[in-house]
């Protein structure tokens, strides 16, 4: 069984009912090229994607990550992903990975060839790195300033803000300059002091029996495993919010997660250089959960 897949997508309109949506994907060795040099993904950065964790056999949370997907298209001006193609890509591509482990699989929507008539889209799935230490133990992590202050969403919409695209070249930065700093990860903050997300993940925090996350106003990516941990801590009884989280509540927090599609949930130990509270066992009940299969 192989443990990578890919497929080129020959994208649908999103009103197509087409049965035959197995010949619309065409897989392709990952090796081997397979985009033209005047794809505007990688020209530009321009197009959108998505990560869905696949966890023996099961992609996690397909459903809202394609609403995501929807969303970053309309954000962007992209054409309307066709989600039943989407959904019956994601199935053929699982079907054929081995039935345990752990997998990234990248779903891909450019705008397509400079010129060109169509978007180009495509969809790869590998095995995930191993995070057991960071789910064990922890990790440190950086506040960054994102260098906007709150708002900034609203009043710059060409910002594109809430949309997961492909320019994640500030992304990659941030993570360098966190490790240049000793660290392993980094939490953005606006330049008004409030906390936004990591450059791969959401932020959640706990004060007391109070977990919180900032409010997705639009600057950040709605996390998919946020909103399902909190449907999870919801249904046992705990108390969730979204709010506005000024960088000294974060500081001060009982403790403090970042969490995302494949890595899942992993503490942060240290903060700019200064401990953090952290509940091993804690953290090891809200990755057992993610671990579970989920929809
Ligand atoms: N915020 C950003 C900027 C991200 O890139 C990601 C995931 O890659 C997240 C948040 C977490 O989203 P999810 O939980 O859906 O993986």
């Amino acid at each position: 069984m192989p443990d990578t897949v890919t497929l080129l997508i020959e994208p649908l309109p999103a009103d197509s009912t087409d049965a035959q949506l197995d010949a619309t994907f065409r897989e392709v060795d990952a090796t081997a090229p397979a985009l033209r040099v005047g794809e505007l993904s990688t020209q530009r950065g321009d197009g959108i994607f998505e990560t869905i964790g696949v966890v023996d056999g099961h992609a996690q949370e397909t459903r809202p990550h394609l609403e995501r997907l929807r969303n970053s298209a309309r954000i962007c001006e992209l054409p309307e992903p066709n989600l039943p193609q989407w959904e019956a890509a994601i199935a053929r591509a699982v079907a054929e990975l081995p039935p345990t482990g752990e997998f990234a699989l990248k779903l891909v929507l450019s705008r397509g060839v400079e010129h060109g008539p169509a978007p180009t889209a495509w969809l790869h799935v590998a095995p995930a790195a191993d995070f057991t230490a960071a789910r064990e133990r922890g990790i440190h992590a950086v506040t960054l300033d994102r260098g906007y202050p709150r708002g900034t969403a609203e009043r710059a919409p060409w910002l594109l803000l809430g949309a997961k695209t492909l320019s994640y070249a500030v992304n990659m930065a941030a993570l360098r300059e966190a490790r240049r700093r000793g660290a392993d990860d980094a939490i953005f903050v606006t330049s008004d002091g409030y906390v936004m997300e990591g450059p791969t993940s959401s932020v959640i925090l706990r004060r007391g029996d109070v977990w919180s996350t900032p409010a997705p106003s639009g600057a950040i990516l709605h996390g998919t495993t946020q909103l399902s941990l909190f449907d999870h801590l919801d249904a046992s009884g705990r108390r969730t919010e979204y709010h506005d989280i000024p960088v000294d509540e974060l500081e001060t927090a009982d403790a403090a997660w970042l969490v995302s599609s494949v890595r899942l949930a992993v503490g942060i130990v240290e903060l700019d250089g200064r401990p953090m509270p952290y509940d091993a066992e804690e953290t090891r009940e809200l990755n057992a959960y993610l671990l579970r299969p989920r929809d």
